[in-house]
């Protein structure tokens, strides 16, 4: 079990999962550029952030609900966890037992109720599982926080507007696990991954920092920043 002092952000998982070269620069050498994907995408959270808490018949919704799980070692925030009334009568759901595995009690209000996180995405469905490996550790972190089970999250997406249920499944749920364990080993390494220049890089918000096609053979971006900045201080014909 960690403690809260090493406690490792969710959102470094995300960052792993696109490029663990990316991931050291964000979170070892505390680079950050934003580009118009990272503005648009920090805006619609944003926005989610601002609405307040609510509550709908058989739904309550609360925003900006913090994580953490001394487990994994990993802590966070959900955009929006919803929670839905479990009802006897209700098709496809059934009221948890005695001893609740499906289902946590609300405040001011009767029965139990089922914990389904959900993040808001700016764009489509990305190719790789970045969103849902961040949506799965929102869960085991809820899972933790609740001595719950969660059999489901959902991704909201912006272009298309469109909503997608993810099974918190097993095969996610190991996934999940392995990529910690590796955010883990990076973190304790304290070493930046070296660039290798891929498709994807041309949609890196970091890619005019990490230059993969010229710092490929391993140079840190905070090594080759200093030695830019050295030499434009260097008098005219150093070399
Ligand atoms: S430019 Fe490419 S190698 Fe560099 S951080 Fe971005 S995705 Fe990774």
């Amino acid at each position: 079990m960690f403690t809260e002092d090493d406690l490792i952000p969710i959102s470094a998982l995300q960052h792993l999962v696109f490029c663990e070269r990316q991931w050291g620069l964000i979170h070892l050498e505390g680079a950050w550029a934003e580009n118009r994907l990272t503005t648009e995408g920090r805006q619609l959270h944003e926005r989610v952030d601002q609405v307040e808490s609510e509550s709908r018949g058989d739904l309550r919704i609360a925003r900006g609900l913090r994580l953490r799980s001394f487990r994994l070692g990993l802590t966070g925030r959900a955009d929006v966890v919803e929670f839905h009334r479990l009802l006897d009568d209700a098709p496809g759901r059934r009221a948890p037992p005695d001893s609740p595995t499906e289902g946590v009690r609300q405040e001011g209000a009767d029965g139990w109720w089922q914990p389904v996180p959900v993040e808001y995405k700016r764009g489509r469905p990305k190719k790789d599982h970045c969103d849902t490996v961040q949506l799965c550790a929102q869960a085991l972190c809820l899972e933790e926080m609740l001595d719950v089970n969660i059999g489901c999250g959902a991704l909201f997406y912006g272009k298309p507007r469109r909503r997608y249920d993810v099974p918190i499944d097993d095969a996610l749920r190991a996934e999940t696990e392995a990529l910690t364990l590796r955010l883990r080993e990076l973190t304790e390494s304290r070493r930046t991954p070296l660039a290798a220049y891929a498709k994807k890089c041309d949609r890196c918000s970091l890619y005019d920092l990490c230059l993969p096609k010229t710092v490929g053979s391993g140079r840190s971006a905070s090594a080759y920043l200093r030695q830019t900045l050295d030499q434009i201080a260097r008098p005219s014909g150093e070399a």
